[in-house]
């Protein structure tokens, strides 16, 4: 009896963790934060389709762009494309829109400052909503079985 309740208690801490650790942070805009630890980066795709990029503090509340620069490259069926986004107050934002398609790669890179090696993070971006989350699929939250179900 003993033994059994300790392999219970084991797979409940288990599962526990798991969930912690695939648990995305919802960005608060909408978008993706592709970033695990503060200063966050949140990537969200406007309905015109251009991007916007922002910074948040621990908390998830927006911090003013720093020296930082963002160039968003594309990797579009249609052929790559990449574009720096201007600073903003609040954040950054790209003029030009995201290449037409869905379901391709676009790799958001982030420097401390101009010359600064870049960091890169890349992401599957979809266009449709994700029915669980109500969120773009490209910012989906839900854990990975959800989402595998929404993959074509
Ligand atoms: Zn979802």
């Amino acid at each position: 009896m003993k033994l059994l309740k300790i392999a219970s208690l084991l797979s409940a801490l288990t599962l526990a963790v798991g969930a912690l650790s695939a648990k995305p942070i919802a960005g608060p805009k909408g978008g993706r934060v592709v970033t695990t630890e503060a200063p966050h980066v949140e990537f969200f795709v406007e309905k015109d389709r251009t991007v916007a990029v922002t910074f948040y503090d621990a908390a998830l509340k927006p911090v003013a762009p720093g020296a930082q620069m963002v160039t968003v490259i594309a990797e579009a069926r249609s052929g790559k494309a990449q574009f720096a986004l201007e600073k903003l107050a609040t954040g950054f934002a790209s003029k030009q829109p995201l290449p037409a398609g869905d379901e391709y790669t676009v790799v958001l890179q982030v420097r401390d400052a101009a010359g600064a090696k870049p960091k890169n993070y890349r992401i599957l971006f979809h266009d449709e909503i994700c029915k669980e989350c109500k969120r773009a699929e490209y910012a989906c939250i839900c854990d990975d079985a959800g989402h595998e179900e929404h993959k074509k």
